[in-house]
Order: structure tokens, then C-alpha cells, then sequence
């Protein structure tokens, strides 16, 4: 089969189309045949970073939406040319955080397209217990830009930050996957949503998503002008993926008790905290992720019922996919990439 991978990490220009053998499932898992799999930052953190674990050669691919194509004898539930979406979320299930429901806090946590090869393929294997039922409400483009970035911004918004109605909440990296599911899932949570990105039109596209008001990340000022619009009182909640470039003012923007959601660090891994701002001003540093599969299942019901929309950026077909991690890199996008290894229909 034809898989859009990896023989030796870097860039972009490393992705290339390659002959794969097609995978082969344990009783416990289910063939899909790849219609289309969302492109993730994380992909470019695979793409990237050496892991002495992976297989060369590697191809990544968390967010896939396909067709049943052969089911493993214990995988119940499901039949071939069933429409499915897949949960890229491995744990399991053993240990006590599973048994508790907190699949995310896994001891061996991981994620398809980097524990093993993933959706930039024409076939992938998955587990059954990671399968969803698509249903027709759902495009597979659609389908594709949804379970990693909604998960991730429902956990950081609902769980994490208990949001709660009237709070302001700055959504920083506001145009990308996780940022554009943020908007809208505090704004149905009844926040007064900040968001912040990175261009003019970005900015009218995330007021479109919901955000009562919208910032410029390239003019100097924009901190003093969300400080302004709160009254000087400062944010209630700022979800975080920009890391070393934002952390400082992010902390600086709370109000006192108020609460920073850390998910990503787009340009640095390393950030400056002034300690007594924490402890003075009581304020919560909160990491997240992935989220549990109960929270999964809740946010893909506000998905199927349109409650909530994947944000489409552009779909590339599987050979031009080093131009879609390019774009990626870049950060030209608004909402997501696709990749399609197969043909929709
Ligand atoms: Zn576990």
C-alpha cells in the first residue's frame, strides 16, 4: 500500500510517498481503510525528534475517518464498510488511572502515529475500543479535523479550567486545530472568549467560531488591550500553546485566582515564571492533553449533533503530503489540514 512517510527525521522535505507493507490486525483490532487523516502539530513533533523505538520507515497520522475494511476476531460491534472515526488515544486499561476513567494519565499513554505507524496510509490498524460509528451528519473531511483537537480542547477548557459562564477566557493560538475547537467550546460553556492569532483575517474567521473579541498576536500592544477590556481585573483563564514567547504575559493577564491551561509550546519549551505572581495571586498551572474516553464520547456528541464544528483549512491528497506539513509548519493554516490517502465517496 501507499503510505506518505518517513525514512529519516527532519522537516517537511523528509516526507515522502512510499510502498508499505499493508498492516496486518491482532484479534482485538480493526482494518480501516483510510479515507482521511487529520494532519497534527504533533505529526511535525514525530516527523522531527528521533525515537529509537519507531520502525524506518515511520509514518504518522492520529485523526482518521475511513470505512471498515476487515475486523479481528474479537473485535465486536463492528462490520466491514462501516463508516467509523477513530480516538488516536491508547491506553491500557489496566493500570489504576484506566480503572479510574482517566485514560489520558495512562501510565503507558499513547497516541496512534507515534506509538506505531498511523492514517497517512491507505490502511491503518486500530484497536476496536478506539473505534466510533460516523455517522451521516459527518463528511470524512469533517470527520478527520475532529478527535485529537476537540478531545484536547474539551479537556483543557471543560475539565481543566472549569470555565464557567461570563469568565473571560484568551484562547492564544486561536486559528489553529485546538485553538478553534477552544473558542467555540468556551463560548458554549457561556465565557466572553478572547481570542488571539495571528493575522487580520484570522482574526474575522475566529469571531465567526464565536470569539467576542480578537487580537493581533504582531502588535506589540495586545496584552494592554485584553487587560483593558477586562477593567484592568485581568482574565479568568488563558489557554495556553504557545509556551516561551506568551508564558510570562499569559501569567501577568490572570486575574487573582485565576487559572492557566498549558497544552503546547509552539516556540519554546521553556518559559519564565515570576514565583511570587503565582503564590501572591493564587493562581492554578494547569498541564493537559489527550482527554479520558468519556470526555471523547462527550465532545464527539456535541460534534455529530453540530453543536459544535470542525474547522477545515485545506485537503491534500496523499502524495502531495510534505506540502501539507509544510503548510503546517509554516502556520498558514486556520483549523485543520487533511490528508487523503483515499478516494471520499
Ligand atoms: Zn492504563
Amino acid at each position: 500500500m501507499k503510505a506518505a512517510g518517513f525514512q529519516e527525521n527532519g522537516g517537511p522535505e523528509k516526507i515522502q510517498l512510499l510502498d508499505v507493507p499493508k498492516p496486518t490486525i491482532k484479534a482485538d483490532q480493526v482494518l480501516v481503510e483510510v479515507k482521511t487523516c487529520g494532519l497534527n502539530y504533533f505529526d511535525l513533533l514525530v516527523l522531527r525528534e528521533e525515537n529509537p523505538d519507531n520502525p524506518s520507515p515511520f509514518w504518522g497520522g492520529a485523526d482518521i475517518a475511513g470505512v471498515v475494511a476487515e475486523t479481528g476476531e474479537n473485535a465486536a460491534g463492528f462490520n466491514p464498510g462501516d463508516r467509523v472515526l477513530v480516538n488516536p488515544g491508547l491506553s491500557c486499561g489496566k493500570c489504576e488511572r484506566c480503572i479510574a476513567g482517566e485514560e489520558s494519565l495512562c501510565v503507558d499513554f499513547g497516541i496512534i502515529g507515534d506509538s506505531y505507524p498511523g492514517g497517512f496510509a491507505e490502511y491503518a490498524a486500530v484497536p476496536v475500543e478506539n473505534l466510533l460509528h460516523l455517522p451521516e451528519t459527518l463528511s470524512f473531511e469533517e470527520a478527520a479535523a475532529v478527535p485529537l483537537v476537540f478531545q484536547t480542547a474539551w479537556r483543557a477548557v471543560i475539565t481543566q479550567a472549569k470555565v464557567l459562564p461570563g469568565e473571560d477566557v484568551v484562547v492564544l493560538g486561536a486559528s489553529g486545530g485546538v485553538g478553534s475547537a477552544a473558542v467555540q467550546i468556551a463560548k458554549l460553556a457561556g465565557a466572553r472568549v478572547i481570542a488571539v492569532t495571528s493575522s487580520e483575517e484570522k482574526i474575522a474567521l475566529v469571531k465567526k467560531l464565536g470569539a467576542d473579541a480578537a487580537f493581533n498576536r504582531n502588535e506589540a500592544d495586545y496584552w494592554e488591550k485584553i487587560n483593558r477590556l477586562t477593567g484592568r481585573r485581568g482574565v479568568d483563564v488563558v489557554i495556553e500553546n504557545i509556551g516561551a514567547a506568551t508564558w510570562k504575559d499569559s501569567i501577568n493577564s490572570l486575574r487573582k485566582g485565576g487559572r492557566l491551561v498549558t497544552y503546547g509550546r509552539t516556540s519554546g519549551r521553556i518559559g519564565e515564571t515570576n514565583i511570587s505572581t503565582v503564590f501572591w495571586n493564587q493562581l492554578q498551572i494547569i498541564g493537559t492533553t489527550m482527554s479520558s474516553r468519556s470526555e471523547f464520547n462527550q465532545v464527539m456528541q456535541l460534534v455529530f449533533d453540530r453543536k459544535l464544528l470542525p474547522v477545515i483549512d485545506r485537503v491534500f491528497p496523499l502524495e502531495e503530503a510534505a506540502q501539507a506539513y509544510q503548510r503546517l509548519a509554516d502556520g498558514a493554516h486556520f483549523g485543520k489540514i487533511i490528508i487523503q490517502p483515499g478516494r471520499v465517496g
